[in-house]
Formats: structure tokens, C-alpha cells, sequence
């Protein structure tokens, strides 16, 4: 069974990427991998609740153009890795279309992370790797922590929660770009001492505004700069950081 025909995904993928100036990124192989992708997403997601983005193009949109927007802020190379990837996003669309670069996509539950391992395989991405991990105690994992060059995340936690779970893994001099909705702005200010405590600066509110439809999508990235060391004491224990986040 298939969810959309070849050549119509295809050229939904190039209108779709080059509106938003991502034409670039995209190749024949590429559109291949999402094809790839999105067919076995939807067949999975019929006995295993992966996404509840089920119409073809607005996978391309929600997911894959969403995916894309990050990749500026990515330096050539980096080593990069995505915290509560759940069915592999933004990792697997990063790995698409940035082969230059090592990602590590991690998420606590174990059959999102064997799913997205199948799928990497299935893509024939081999700079995609996956680790069943909580956070908090992936970042106390000396051979982990303060060893990215680039942590992504997407709709995982409010700001300050999410500070705590990723900042740590950063490498001075690197940065965590989190993926964020239209109350950004909000979450950033509530984070503002959050961020300071565990070693970050903000270096920009890079705005992400696109359409799916009539619907008008707004996604900005709070990029924030590794600027000193994060302490030993963070991240806590997940019940203190929900409970009291910094
Ligand atoms: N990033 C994906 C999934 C978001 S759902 C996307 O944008 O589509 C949130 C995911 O974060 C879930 O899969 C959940 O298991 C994972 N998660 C939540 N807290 C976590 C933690 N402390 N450590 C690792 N994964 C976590």
C-alpha cells in the first residue's frame, strides 16, 4: 500500500523547499530517502502512535520543512545530537539532508528509538546513531557530557526544563538550538536564569514562520552559545528539575 504516489511527493518536496530557499538541500537521492521515510512512517504509525501528522503533505511541511530551518544554525561537521528525538525528529530529516554531520538522537522510550534505528537503516543513513537514554542521565555520562558541538530538540519540555536536559551535553563553544512554538519568547524570559546557571548565553530568536494550508506556522529557534562550563550539580535528578526548575 502506499500513502502517496512517487512523482507527486516529489514535486511537492521541490515547491515546498524552494519557497523557503532550501531548494539546495534537496536532490534526487534525498527525495528518495524521504520518500522512504514518510511511507514507512505512515504504514508503522497504523500499530505504533508516532505522529498524529498523517495527510502526506503536511508531513512534507510540519515535519521535513520544520526539520530544515535548523540547519543554518548547524556548522559544517558538527556533531550534533537530538534529545527526545520520539519518532526521529529533527534527527532523521537532519541526517537527510546534512550528510556532513553525526547525530546522535537519544529518547527515553525504547520502541520510538528502535523504530527510528529501523528507519535510519531503511534511509541508508549512516550518520544517524540511537541511544534509549533519559537526558539526565545521558548528560552524567562523562563520555557525553560537554562533548556536542550542536544539541537540537523539539517539543520536549518548557524552556527551563529543557535547559537543564541538554545545556549539559554542550561543548564549550558549541551551542543548543531549541525548536520552539509561538510562546518563545515567554518560555526564553522564564529561562533567562535557567540558561545563565547552567553555562549558556543566547546568541539569537531566529524566527520560523512558514504554511501548511491556510494555516500560518510559527516555530522560532532559541539558539543559545555554550559560554563556560556547566556545574557538576545539573542536570538533576528529572523529579527536581520538573518540580523546581531552575
Ligand atoms: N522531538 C520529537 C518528539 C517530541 S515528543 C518531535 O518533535 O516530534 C517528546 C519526546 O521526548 C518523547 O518521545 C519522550 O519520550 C521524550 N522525552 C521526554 N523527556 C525525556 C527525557 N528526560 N529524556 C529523554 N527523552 C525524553
Amino acid at each position: 500500500m502506499s500513502y502517496i504516489d512517487a512523482g507527486k511527493f516529489a514535486s511537492e518536496m521541490n515547491t515546498v523547499f524552494k519557497k523557503y530557499g532550501f531548494s539546495g538541500m534537496l536532490s534526487r537521492e534525498r527525495i528518495d530517502a524521504f520518500y522512504t521515510l514518510t511511507e514507512h512512517m505512515l504504514s508503522v504509525n497504523e500499530t505504533l502512535n508516532l505522529t498524529a501528522i498523517k495527510d502526506p503533505l503536511a508531513v512534507i511541511r510540519l515535519h521535513y520543512l520544520d526539520c530544515a530551518f535548523p540547519s543554518s544554525q548547524i556548522p559544517k561537521g558538527a556533531k550534533v545530537l537530538d534529545v527526545g528525538t520520539g519518532a526521529g525528529f529533527p534527527a532523521l530529516p537532519l541526517a537527510i539532508l546534512r550528510p556532513d554531520i553525526e547525530i546522535l538522537a537519544v529518547d527515553s522510550t525504547e520502541k520510538r528509538i528502535k523504530y527510528v534505528e529501523e528507519t535510519a537503516k531503511l534511509c541508508q543513513l549512516s550518520n544517524l546513531k540511537t541511544a534509549v537514554m533519559r537526558a539526565e542521565d545521558g548528560a552524567n555520562d562523562p563520555a557525553l557530557r560537554e562533548s556536542f558541538d550542536v544539541v537540537i530538540s523539539r517539543a520536549v519540555a518548557e524552556m527551563r526544563i529543557l535547559s537543564e536536559l541538554c545545556l549539559p551535553f554542550v561543548k564549550v563553544g558549541g551551542r543548543f538550538i531549541a525548536m520552539k512554538g509561538k510562546n518563545a519568547q515567554y518560555e526564553l524570559n522564564d529561562a533567562k536564569r535557567a540558561v545563565a546557571t547552567l553555562g549558556g548565553k543566547l546568541k539569537s530568536v531566529d524566527a520560523v514562520s512558514y504554511e501548511n494550508g491556510t494555516e500560518k506556522v510559527d516555530h522560532p529557534l532559541l539558539v543559545i552559545e555554550k559560554i563556560s562550563k556547566t556545574s557538576s550539580q545539573y542536570p538533576r535528578a528529572y523529579a527536581q528539575i520538573s518540580k523546581k526548575p531552575l
